[in-house]
Parts: structure tokens; sequence; C-alpha cells
């Protein structure tokens, strides 16, 4: 598994992390030994959030033990994101995870709180040591200014983000934004959540050709793809240990600039949207 360091810190990370969201929906043995095997597999990156219903006790379960092989990440949702709500949020989210520090902690997309309490608290929080870093999802460029503006340099851990082989809209602003400013790009739903390119589409038909080629499959040719700028990182969600395995082994593909090429043209970025697009 390929590691980068996480934006301004200076934690090696996986390449591809493991996503949460709707995993207290499946079978829960099939998901705790899905979780387990990807740490098993080097996906220590794992992503979860106070809103994710029963996913942060199922995390808990899969990390019992292990707490030192994760980097953990979980976030605060905007109408809990005040100075004391931001503190509480937190302190929950530790409870139901059974531990006592996140690794990285993430307003979860900009709501009415003002910044500069939500920082305030993830400050606090730094300071008492229940985390070691904060970031944010789904800031577009111009939040991110805003956003340095009232935090500093060198605060801002991450931004995780949509994005897919069928949504680029990042590419526009918001990669360039973070790698100015040594930011962590995180892409969520990196199979487009339920929307996976078909292999009887024409593009589906060329994923499918890069990943033959490799010996691959098709998800990790899209993960390859996804992952290409250093800044990048995927955090796809897998609730089966075969599923976990799979996405995985793309920590260990390379595509060529020909391949890369051939996915950019199959999977055009399109014009820049007025906002960021979001699930
Ligand atoms: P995703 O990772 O794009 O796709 C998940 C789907 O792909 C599931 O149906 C999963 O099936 C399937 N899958 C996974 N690996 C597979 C494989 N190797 N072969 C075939 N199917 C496979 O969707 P996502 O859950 O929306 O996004 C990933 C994570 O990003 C989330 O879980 C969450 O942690 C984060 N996220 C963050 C935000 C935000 O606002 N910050 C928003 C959305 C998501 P199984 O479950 O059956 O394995």
């Amino acid at each position: 598994m390929r590691q980068r360091i996480f934006g301004n810190t200076n934690v090696e990370v996986p390449v591809i992390g493991q996503g949460t969201w709707y995993i207290d929906r499946a079978d829960r043995k099939s998901a705790v030994a899905a979780l387990r095997r990807g740490i098993d597999l080097g996906m220590t990156h794992i992503d979860t959030a106070e809103m994710y219903g029963d996913a942060e006790p199922v995390v808990a379960e899969a990390i019992a033990g292990r707490r030192e092989d994760v980097f953990l990440v979980s976030k605060v949702l905007p109408s809990n994101a005040s100075r004391r709500g931001t503190i509480t949020a937190c302190e929950r989210s530790l409870a139901r995870l059974k531990t006592d520090r996140l690794d990285c902690y993430l307003l979860h997309w900009r709501g009415s709180y003002p910044l500069a309490d939500t920082v305030a608290a993830f400050e606090e929080l730094v300071d008492a040591g229940k985390i070691r870093s904060w970031g944010v999802s789904n800031f577009d460029a111009d939040d991110l200014d805003e956003l340095k503006a009232v935090a500093g340099n060198g605060k801002i851990v991450c931004n995780q983000v949509l994005y897919h082989l069928q949504e680029r809209a990042i590419e526009h602003a918001v990669i360039p934004w973070c790698k100015q400013h040594g930011v962590a790009v995180v892409a969520y739903s990196p199979f487009g959540h339920n929307d996976f390119p078909s292999p009887r589409s024409q593009a589906g038909q060329v994923l499918q050709t890069i990943a033959d080629a490799h010996g691959a499959s098709p998800r990790q040719v899209a993960l390859g793809f996804l992952t290409r700028d250093p800044q990048v990182f995927a955090i796809p969600k897998a609730s089966t240990s075969e599923h976990a395995a799979d996405n995985a082994a793309a920590g260990q593909l390379t595509l060529n600039e020909n391949e890369l090429a051939l996915l950019d043209q199959a999977f055009p970025r399109g014009p820049k949207p007025r906002g960021l697009p979001m699930l």
C-alpha cells in the first residue's frame, strides 16, 4: 500500500482508505470483518461521522485492540458545530468509537455557525489531546479562502470532497487550492456512491480494457486514476472482505500516461460548475 504525507501533518497515510457511510446497514459481522481485512491490507485510514447512524460503533468494534494502527477520522455535523457543540459532538464520537483521540476531525459541510467558532473548538480539542488535527469537508475554494483567513497558515489538514470518474469538478479549483496550501484532498464516493460506470457503456469498456492490461479490476483502475495526483487520497466504502481486498490492491496500481489520457477522454472533466457538487 502506497503512503503519502497527509496535508500539513508529518503523518503518512495510505493512498486508499475506508469509508463507512451506510456500513451499519450491512450484516454487522461482515462489516467488521471487511474493515479489519482492510486494515490488515494497509487501508488504515478509516473515515466515519456522527451523521452515519451506527457506523461509529461498527468502527469501534473493528479497531478494538489495534487503535495504534489506524488513522481515525470523524466529522461534526454543521448543526452541532458551535463553539461548545463541537466539543460535545467530538466527545460523543470518541465514546462511540471507544477511543481517546481522533487523528483528524472534520466539519462535515459548511453551516450557519461562524467558522471562527468551529475553528476555536477544534483548536481547543487539539490542545486537550482529543484530536491530532482538523480539516473540513465539502469546502469550495472560496470557502477555503475564508477558512484560512480565520485559522491562519498550516492549520487546515484536509478537505474531503466528492470525486469520482463521472464527477471531476474539484479538479478546477479545489485541488489547485489544496496543493498550493499543503492541504490533503480526500476523495469521497470514489465509486460514485451507487453509480459505478457500467462495463456495457463505452467509457466502462475503456476502464475494463485498462483493468485487463493490469490484471486489475475496473474499480482499482478508477482508484488509481483518482489518486494520480500526489495530493489526493480516496476512501471507498466496502461492507464485504472481498470488496475491501479488491480496493486495497489499488494501493499498488500505477497507471501510465497513456492510460491516464484514455481515462481523461472517456470520463471528461467538464466545465467548472457554479457550486461544488456534494452528496
Ligand atoms: P463509494 O465508496 O463510492 O461506493 C460504495 C459502494 O461500492 C457500495 O455499494 C459498495 O458495496 C461498493 N463497492 C465497494 N468496493 C467494491 C468492490 N471492490 N467491488 C464492487 N463493489 C464495491 O460510496 P460512498 O460510501 O458514498 O463513499 C465512500 C465514503 O466516503 C463513505 O462511506 C464516507 O465515509 C465518505 N463520504 C463522505 C461524504 C461527505 O460529505 N464528507 C459524503 C459521502 C461519502 P458493499 O458495501 O456491498 O461492499
